[in-house]
């Protein structure tokens, strides 16, 4: 058969190998066979792993029998898993094959045996029990492939791979490999041949291993002994992200990332590849692609040598379970080869050092080790510098325990000014405290040891200073009636320009009425928070909402609150201490009791966190902003005036006698303009706390009792239900059209109007206005404030406009976020 024009044997290789995590049943031998079938090269190598967790498993076994601990039920449980396998894999399976595995398991056995008695077990016979996994795991995948009539056979990589098995690598041996591995291809024909990973022999010809997790390794090698165009990585995440997702929930997959970085990364714990795997597709010029075997439809991410982008940071890796030994002494100064003897001696040990801090001033010299090796390393450094530590020449050889590497990389890092500095900063904001730091001499990482503790939250950090942008909120909005609704609606419409347009990335991340909450991660599809809200289980809990929306990798927090309760206002004061910004247009907060008031302000003040509430006083209308900046300018208020209230500007404005006054209260009941109870807006205290809080803005310390209001709510219906309000104001519809008629007949109308007079009294009062004054012409539910001062003194300034509605009031409390926006440094 010709392809293109050429012979199979003339088409290149693909490389395709499927780690653990791809292969844990049957289905996903099945999915695998699938995803290699998508593949129409007509010529593929596929590395596979052992079954997830079998090579834990394998080594277990060995550390039972050499404690003398029973093992023989592991063993049988493995086998049984990998009997089980095979029939749900091949029913009516030739029986050549399981005979095969279970006279592998019968030598596994054995040896276990040897062990036992021995109580020991040599390094030799811990890499060819550890290797069986891969073996067996790759015959059920080609007897699967044959099973489908795929022209398919397997490579036993002990036959062909020779290594030299160092304690912390293996190192190939190309020349032998190659030959062998061409003789090998010529005596075994197939357009699949299926390999073992990890496993290798040496020259001798015995079984070893790439060590733990050295399959990715096996699949780039044998990338390069087969000349293969291109090598696919399929593992269980949609590609490399710039940090572990487990750790940090914002990282992002990477489209590209260089050779270079994604060996940096690797050697500093991202697990997702093998930092070995690099080096053999490197001299081919070997793309390598990560890709997700659960979702093949994603891309994944490249690793290439032509990796051109301008990013100052590409990724973020962690090492746990790190020691650190700091040797410290004057008597090293100048003693040239202290270096040099300290990593010959833990070189002999088999400690390998991952990173090394060294002061210029060559005072101390610090390491970092796998905290296991901690032991061994202290008595290695104590041993070869006993004489020094003898002679008072070095002072201290001191070991800490618990610690974790933190690495940033990136190949732009050399080229860009300030990279470590925003790195550190961002740990230091966050409290991360660095006990060593290093810069790799190629500048394209940059460690630092923290303690193991305080890991999560480092990268946490470290990864929100370069990965996201400075105005990231964690938001969370209580009270998803009028107003919350109509704000979550009006955000979704804007949410994804101002991330495009201005880097501002609102996430909503908790919604919350008086029964239930959702809280998300990442934040919630603004499309669907009706429905979720509807469905949702959890009970209403705002402790717990708070608690999830404060997170280390989300720079500010928001709690906005749409309620109109008194409950959650109290929980101000508190936020604001604990770093939270508050926006509300709930007047229960800044027009609740003034010792409330005053510990907001307090809180305000000492947190440095904003509290913002334009839409308490006038919805979106600029009310309070006017107020604060003519008082702020040194302008003194000599008097405030006008209606506040929008249901109360409807009601007179629409009460032309013509229609009974109960009659308008319902329709505005209707249209959303009340309060859920109209006795609120009815008695004044709606107006007066909107009055109390302008007061309180030029520095007066009101209370409500210190305002006179005149209840428009008749005295017997000042108690009982809104229903029982509602059904019998109409009997005092009489009353109030005396008052219309008396003004009427000097040609005035009724507005029911706050002033207030610094140093005099303050008022809420229904008054009557001639037609021509300002506050006659009013119209639907504007309000009308006019500041009298020593400014503005002939002439008000009047601002004018709807002053209530939920969409008004949700545009005031969006327009606050915004303003937060701009005051924590995003565009104004
Ligand atoms: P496999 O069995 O396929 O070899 P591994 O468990 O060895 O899979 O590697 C995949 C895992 O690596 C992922 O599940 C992920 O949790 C982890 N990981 C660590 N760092 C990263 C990173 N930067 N990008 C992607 N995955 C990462
Ligand atoms: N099975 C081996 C391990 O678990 C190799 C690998 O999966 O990469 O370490
Ligand atoms: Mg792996």
């Amino acid at each position: 058969m010709l392809y293109n024009g050429r012979s199979m044997q003339q088409q290149p290789w693909v490389v395709h190998k499927f780690g653990g995590t791809s292969l844990a049943n049957a289905d996903r031998y099945r999915d695998v066979s699938r995803i290699c079938l998508l593949d129409k090269s007509p010529r593929k190598a596929i590395v596979v792993s052992a079954m997830s967790g079998v090579t834990n498993q394998l080594i277990d076994l060995i550390r039972q029998a050499t404690r003398r601990e029973e093992y023989l039920v592991s063993w049988e449980a493995l086998k049984r898993q990998h009997s089980d396998t095979l029939s749900q894999l091949l029913p009516n399976h030739p029986s050549g094959l399981l005979q095969s595995i279970e006279t592998d398991f019968d030598h596994v056995k054995e040896m276990l045996r040897g062990i036992y008695l021995a109580r020991s077990c040599s390094d030799q016979m811990l890499e060819l029990i550890s290797g069986y996994g891969e073996i067996w795991s790759a015959q059920f995948l080609n007897a699967h492939l044959q099973r489908q009539k795929i022209d398919s056979t397997w490579l036993d990589s002990r036959q062909v791979l020779v290594v030299r098995s160092e304690p912390l690598a293996a190192v190939v041996n190309w020349d032998v490999s190659k030959s062998k591995t061409g003789d090998w291809l010529k005596a075994n024909p197939a357009a699949v041949v299926v390999i073992t990973g990890f496993v290798a022999s040496t020259l001798e010809g015995i079984p070893t291993t790439l060590k733990r997790n050295g399959s990715d390794f096996s699949a780039s090698i044998f990338g390069s002994l087969f000349e293969a165009s291109v090598i696919t990585i399929w593992t269980d995440v949609d590609g490399v992200y710039t940090a572990d997702p487990r750790l940090v929930p914002e990282a992002v997959v990477l489209k590209e990332l260089s050779y270079n970085e994604a060996t940096e990364l690797a050697y500093f714990g991202a697990k997702v590849v093998h930092p070995n795997t690099m080096a053999p597709a490197i001299t081919r010029e070997i793309p390598i692609w990560i890709r997700n075997t659960f979702r093949p439809e994603k891309p994944g991410t490249q690793i290439h040598g032509k990796c051109a982008t301008d990013r100052p940071v590409t990724g973020f890796a962690t090492i746990d379970r790190m020691a650190l030994i700091n040797l410290e002494g004057t008597g090293m100064i100048g003693v040239p080869g202290v270096s040099e003897r300290l990593f010959g001696a833990l070189k002999e040990v088999g400690v390998s050092v991952v990173m090394i801090s060294q002061a210029s001033s060559e005072h101390s010299i610090c390491i970092a080790i796998p905290e296991p090796q901690a032991l061994l390393a202290k008595e290695t450094v104590e041993k070869a510098f006993f004489g020094e530590l003898h002679r008072g020449q070095i002072q201290t050889v001191s070991l800490v325990t618990g610690c974790s590497i933190l690495a940033i990389v990136g190949d732009n890092m050399a080229r860009k000014a300030g990279i470590a500095g925003r790195f550190l900063g961002a740990l230091g904001q966050a409290g991360v405290n660095v006990r060593a730091i290093a810069q790799g001499s190629s500048e394209r990482n940059i460690s630092v040891v923290v303690e193991g503790s305080q890991a999560t939250k480092a990268v946490r950090a470290a990864h929100a200073a370069f990965y996201l942008s400075p105005q990231t909120l964690s938001i969370g909005v209580i009270g998803c009636g009028l107003i919350g609704g109509a704000f979550l609606d009006q955000l979704k419409t804007q949410i994804a320009g101002l991330k495009e347009r201005s880097n501002i990335d609102l996430r909503i991340r908790g919604i919350m009425n008086s029964r239930k909450m959702v809280l998300t991660d990442p934040e919630l599809d603004l499309g669907s928070w009706r429905p979720r809200l509807e469905g949702a289980t959890e009970k209403a809990d705002l402790a717990k909402l708070v608690g999830h929306l404060v997170t280390d990798y989300i720079p500010h927090t928001v709690v906005i609150d749409c309620t109109a309760d008194d409950i959650v206002p109290k929980q101000y004061p508190e936020w604001l201490k604990q770093g939270i910004h508050v926006i509300t247009p709930n007047k229960k907060g800044n027009g609740g009791p003034l010792k409330l008031y005053q510990q907001i302000e307090q809180s305000r003040q000492e947190s440095g966190r904003h509290f913002l509430c334009q839409a308490t006083v006038g919805a979106g209308l600029p009310l309070l902003r006017t107020l604060r900046d003519l008082v702020k300018t040194g302008d003194k208020i000599l008097q405030i005036e006008g209606v506040l209230s929008g249901t109360l500007s409807f009601l007179f404005n629409s009460y032309t006698g013509e229609r009974a006054f109960s009659e308008i209260v319902k329709e505005a009941k209707t249209l959303g303009f009340t309060e859920p109870d109209p006795r609120e807006d009815l008695s004044g205290l709606d107006v007066a706390r909107k009055l109390m809080i302008l007061g309180r803005e030029m520095g007066l310390p009101l209370e409500l009792s210190d305002l006179s209001v005149q209840s428009l709510v008749p005295e017997p219906l000042r108690s009982g239900t809104t229903e029982n309000f509602l059904n019998r104001l109409a009997e005092w519809d009489v009353e109030m059209k005396a008052l219309w008629e008396k003004a009427n007949a000097k040609n005035e109308v009724l507005r029911y109007v706050g002033t207030i007079i610094p140093g005099g009294q303050s008022s809420v009062a229904l008054k009557s206005y001639p037609k021509s004054h300002p506050l006659a012409g009013l119209t639907s539910s504007d309000n009308l404030v006019a500041f009298r001062t020593s400014r503005y003194h002939s002439q008000p300034l009047v601002v004018r406009g709807p002053g209530a509605g939920p969409e008004v009031t949700a545009g005031g409390v969006f327009a606050d976020l915004l303003r937060l926006v701009s005051y924590l440094g995003g565009p104004a």
